[in-house]
């Protein structure tokens, strides 16, 4: 990508998107086209095509996705995966007629089988069941993938997927039905504090094991895997490092500094056992990354709870 290259990030207003952005920003990028979704519904063919025949950008970062957490997916079941069809469908073709040079999709570590052995390699995409909870959203996840592979494989596009492992940041969401397990640990921690509450309820057994990775070193290895000249068509990103969930919720406690007692609701689901990715294609590519759990949550906790403009920011998101 040079410096004047149109590019287009869809959904920029997401916490992967904006991320992106910032990243590219950083680097000196500056010609963007950007929409939000009541600008762009993305869901809606007519409105894609139109949107690329006139704008005609040369890269796209595909971040735009309706995503939540375990309960949200196992809800919302239809919305998950109409919604990331129609979104993937539209730009993946759209990109095509008008001649994007190169397209990153993003996907979720979700699309591989609930029980592959661990680390997860690429390979094993398609090779057993999936998790239940996520299932529409991993199913459209994967056509997303196998759009992608098709395109290059019939038209030569250069459209490549990329796999992030369980993703946190200052943007994310803490509404505690909707959202991952790390944002709405360290929101009930948060306000279990404040409130001088006995307990704080986890859902499941906190048995799972669960990798995670701070949303500013993915936006890294985005734009870093966009300016490679050859690269496979699908690449996990991760950190090659996990814990369990009743270990996030140790880390979370202390870093919040809440003495109460953690307790476990065993009627909620616990989703995939495990969940960690194989990053040694990444990492021959010549990428790793830089941000250690403990700092990234620190820098999640001190902006959107301890901060002022994070306080404001985060009641009007969160509740
Ligand atoms: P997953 O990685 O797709 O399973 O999605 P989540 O991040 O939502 O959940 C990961 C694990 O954390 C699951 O085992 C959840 O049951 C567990 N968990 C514990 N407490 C919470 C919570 O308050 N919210 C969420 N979303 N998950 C929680």
């Amino acid at each position: 990508m040079h410096p004047t290259d149109k590019i287009y990030v869809a959904g920029h207003r997401g916490m992967v998107g904006s991320a992106i952005l910032k990243r590219l920003q950083e680097l000196g990028y500056s010609h963007f086209v950007l929409r939000t979704s009541e600008e762009l519904d993305l869901r809606n063919q007519a409105q894609v095509f139109s949107f690329f025949q006139q704008e005609k950008p040369d890269y796209v970062f595909l971040a735009a996705a309706r995503v939540g957490g375990i309960l949200a997916n196992n809800t919302f079941r239809a919305e998950f995966i109409y919604d990331n069809l129609q979104i993937e469908a539209n730009v993946i073709h759209a990109a095509y007629l008008s001649g994007v040079k190169k397209l990153m999709f993003l996907g979720s570590s979700c699309i591989y089988p609930r029980l592959a052995p661990q680390p997860i390699k690429e390979s094993y995409l398609l090779t057993g069941p999936l998790e239940p909870t996520n299932e529409p959203y991993a199913i459209a996840k994967i056509a997303g993938i196998k759009l992608c592979e098709a395109y290059r494989a019939q038209y030569g596009c250069h459209f490549i997927s990329v796999m992030p492992t369980n993703l946190y940041g200052i943007h994310d969401n803490f509404d505690l039905a909707t959202s991952h397990v790390l944002p709405a640990l360290l929101r009930k921690f948060h306000e279990a504090k404040l409130n001088h509450a006995p307990e704080v309820v986890v859902w499941g057994t906190g048995k799972p094991r669960r990798e995670f990775l701070y949303v500013d070193d993915l936006a890294d290895a985005c734009v870093y895997l966009m300016n490679l000249e050859e690269e496979p068509d699908l690449v996990n990103i991760g950190t090659g490092e996990d814990l369990s969930i009743a270990e996030l919720a140790t880390l979370i406690q202390k870093i919040v500094g809440y003495t109460g007692k953690v307790v476990y609701d065993t009627s909620k689901p616990d989703g995939t056992p495990r969940k960690l990715l194989d990053v040694s294609l990444l990492h021959s590519l010549g990428w790793r990354h830089k941000t250690p759990l403990e700092e990234g949550i620190r820098k999640v906790y001190e902006a959107v709870f301890l901060s002022q403009a994070g306080q404001t920011d985060h009641k009007k998101r969160a509740v």
